[in-house]
C-alpha cells in the first residue's frame, strides 16, 4: 500500500516577472518500506519535489497525500507537525551541533519526537556506536553525515528524504553512506526517497524514477531487488 502519493503536482516559482516552471503534473506513489532513487540533471525539478513530499514546500496545484490525509489541505502549523511526526529528512550538509557530541545531536530530536527510538540504537544503526561521545570536528565526513542519517531515523518517521546525502564525499565514503541508508531501509522498513548522482546506489534502489524540466520520464523496478508488498 502507498505511504504516501502525489496527484498532479505542479509547482510554478515567481520572483518580479520571471516565472520557472519547477514542475508540470508529477504524480507519483511511494509505498510503504520501498525504497526509491530519484535521478536526474540539475535543475530537473528533483529537490522541489522531494521537499513537497516532505511537506518544507506546497505545491501550486495538485494534490499530496500521507495514507489517507491530504497534506494539500493542511495549515503551515499542522505541516509542520506533519513534518515532525512522520519525516526524516537527510542534506548535503549535515548541520549538525558543533557544541555537542554524536549522541547529544541525535537527543536533541528524540527528545521532542512521539515515538523516538534510543539515541544509542539510532546510532549502532549506522555503525556509530563506538563514535556516540565524539564531537562532529572529531568525526570524518562520512561519519558526520552517518549522524545525520541517525538523526533523522531516531524519531522513527515514516518516511526518510535524503537530498544528495553523498554529494560532499568522495565515492568511496559515499558508498559506506549509501549502505546505511540501504541498511536502515531494510531492517526498519522506512519508505525511502534518496536524490543521488551515486552509479552505485541504483542496483540497490527498488525503484529508479528519472525526472527532466521537471516530469517524470522513466520509472522503473528493479528487478533484482525484492519489491516490498
Ligand atoms: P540541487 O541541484 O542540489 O537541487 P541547487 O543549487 O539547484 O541544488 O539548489 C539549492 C537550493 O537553492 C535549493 O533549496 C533550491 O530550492 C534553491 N534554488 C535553486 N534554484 C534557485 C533559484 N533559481 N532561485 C532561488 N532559489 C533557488
Ligand atoms: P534539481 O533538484 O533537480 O536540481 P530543483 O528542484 O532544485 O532541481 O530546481 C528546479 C527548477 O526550479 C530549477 O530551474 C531551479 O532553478 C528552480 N528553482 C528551485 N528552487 C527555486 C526557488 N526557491 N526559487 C526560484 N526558482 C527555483
Amino acid at each position: 500500500s502507498a505511504v504516501l502519493r502525489t496527484e498532479a503536482i505542479t509547482k510554478v516559482y515567481r520572483s518580479g516577472t520571471v516565472e520557472v516552471q519547477a514542475l508540470r503534473g508529477i504524480d507519483l506513489t511511494l509505498l510503504e518500506t520501498e525504497m526509491v532513487v530519484l535521478l536526474g540533471a540539475s535543475g530537473s525539478g528533483k529537490s522541489t519535489l522531494l521537499n513537497i513530499i516532505g511537506g518544507l514546500d506546497q505545491p501550486t496545484s495538485g494534490r499530496v497525500f500521507f495514507r489517507d490525509e491530504e497534506l494539500t489541505r493542511l495549515s503551515d502549523k499542522a505541516l509542520t507537525a506533519f513534518r515532525r511526526d512522520h519525516v526524516g529528512f537527510v542534506f548535503q550538509f549535515y548541520n549538525l551541533v558543533p557544541s555537542l557530541t554524536a549522541l547529544e545531536n541525535v537527543a536533541l530530536v528524540t527528545e521532542i519526537a512521539q515515538r523516538p527510538m534510543r539515541p544509542e540504537d539510532a546510532l549502532d544503526r549506522v555503525g556509530l556506536a563506538h563514535r556516540m561521545h565524539h564531537f562532529p570536528a572529531e568525526l570524518s565526513g562520512g561519519e558526520q553525515q552517518r549522524v545525520a542519517i541517525a538523526r533523522a531515523i531516531a524519531k522513527q518517521p515514516d518516511i526518510l528524504l535524503c537530498d544528495e546525502p553523498t554529494g560532499a564525499l568522495d565515492s568511496a565514503t559515499g558508498r559506506t553512506v549509501l549502505e546505511a541508508l540501504v541498511q536502515v531501509n531494510a531492517d526498519l522498513g522506512t519508505a525511502t526517497v534518496l536524490i543521488t548522482h551515486n552509479a552505485a546506489i541504483r542496483t540497490i534502489a527498488h525503484r529508479v524514477i528519472s525526472m527532466a524540466d521537471g516530469a517524470i520520464v522513466r520509472d522503473e523496478v528493479n528487478a533484482t531487488r525484492q519489491a516490498p508488498s
